[in-house]
């Protein structure tokens, strides 16, 4: 395999649910991700896709196992350590975009990328180059409001990878469109994440599409199993 940008290994996690006991929802989930590969995620609403993205992109914390990414350990790195990573390495979609309302389409690119220290002339450049591969050239000016969902969501993909992380994290990225917008905007992504060599996990409810990625993994009692079933 390429370089590994993402790397769990033995993650566990409960919740805490009162008196007496604790939901177990990771078990040893581990996984290894290289440079330019898709991976999807699959699993029932519940078994955890969220908590282990979660972990994963250094929103959460574990239990017990290791996070590594591009190659760097994040386990138990200082706070500031996970922020920056956080920033710059890693690109997080959800299923709902999270625009800034009061921005254009283009503003909303241009800005993390103003935050991580980047030149407004080349973040202005980045923000068009990625807006014109998933076909918003003549979006760019546009408030949220006056795009569709399936813009919207495809503006939310161009500024998680603004910043060029090593890793996209997806949950469920086009679970709130229509089957037939799902079906564009994910070749969208697809289309972005190919291009620029990352790798990702995406979490979808949808076979259709995780077939689409270069492997599946599915989450079953608290760990990572190769394939669809069985
Ligand atoms: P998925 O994304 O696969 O739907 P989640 O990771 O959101 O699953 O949730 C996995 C399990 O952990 C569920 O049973 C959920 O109720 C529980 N859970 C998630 N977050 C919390 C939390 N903050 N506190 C308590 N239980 C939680």
């Amino acid at each position: 395999m390429s370089e590994a940008v993402l790397k769990l290994d033995g993650i566990e996690k409960g919740y805490k649910l009162g008196q007496p006991g604790e939901v177990r929802v990771l078990r040893g989930a581990s996984v290894t991700i290289g440079a330019g590969e898709v991976v999807a995620l699959v699993a029932p609403s519940g078994a955890g896709k969220s908590t282990l993205l979660h972990i994963a992109g250094l929103l959460d914390t574990a239990d017990a196992g290791t996070v590594e990414i591009g190659g760097k350990a994040l386990t138990r790195a200082r706070d500031r350590a996970r922020t920056a990573a956080r920033r710059q390495r890693i690109g997080f979609i959800y299923q709902f975009h999270h625009l800034l309302p009061e921005f254009s389409a283009a503003e909303n690119v241009i800005l993390p990328q103003l935050a991580n220290g980047v030149a407004r002339r080349e973040a202005d450049a980045r923000a068009a180059d990625l807006l014109a591969r998933v076909g918003l050239e003549a979006r760019a000016s546009h408030r949220p409001s006056e795009l569709s969902g399936g813009e919207q969501q495809r503006v939310a993909f161009c500024r998680a990878l603004a910043n060029r992380p090593q890793v996209l994290l997806a949950d469920e990225p086009t679970g709130n469109l229509d089957p037939t917008t799902s079906d564009v905007v994910f070749e969208a992504l697809l289309g972005l994440v190919r291009d620029t060599g990352m790798g990702a996990l995406i979490a979808t409810h949808n076979p259709e599409l995780a077939a689409r990625m270069d492997r599946v993994l599915r989450l079953e009692d608290g760990v990572l199993k190769d394939g669809f079933s069985g």
